[in-house]
């Protein structure tokens, strides 16, 4: 149901976006959800076909999600590592650090219309 609300705001956007004549030539999305977003890609995949825009004219776009991975910038040395075990760690210096620069986002990416 979490899955569903997002599609459901994401076609809202691009609604709001862009004018129904060009809409209707979209072809795909792309979406770029961060690994601490709690969003699963693939369930947000599932929400987007299950929520059939079967009949729509939303039938036939493609949607992508790509996961982005976890990345902080170190506040004392400015290294930006990426966080694979969940230890908040600068890589370089090896003070913790909490300043999330990726991970978190749920964003559209990109969108593709038909010409
Ligand atoms: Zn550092």
């Amino acid at each position: 149901m979490h899955e569903t609300s997002i599609v459901n705001s994401i076609m809202k956007t691009l609604e709001q976006e862009f004018e129904e004549k060009k809409l209707n030539t979209l072809s795909a999305i792309y979406v770029k959800v961060g690994k601490l977003s709690n969003i699963e890609p693939r369930l947000l995949h599932n929400a987007f076909t299950a929520n059939n825009y079967c009949g729509t004219k939303y039938h036939h776009v493609k949607f992508h999600v790509e996961s982005t991975e976890i990345k902080i910038q170190c506040l004392h040395c400015d290294h930006i590592t990426q966080i694979t075990d969940y230890k908040f760690m600068c890589e370089k210096c090896e003070k913790p650090s909490k300043n999330l620069i990726q991970g978190e986002e749920m964003l559209i990416h990109k969108v593709e219309f038909d010409d």
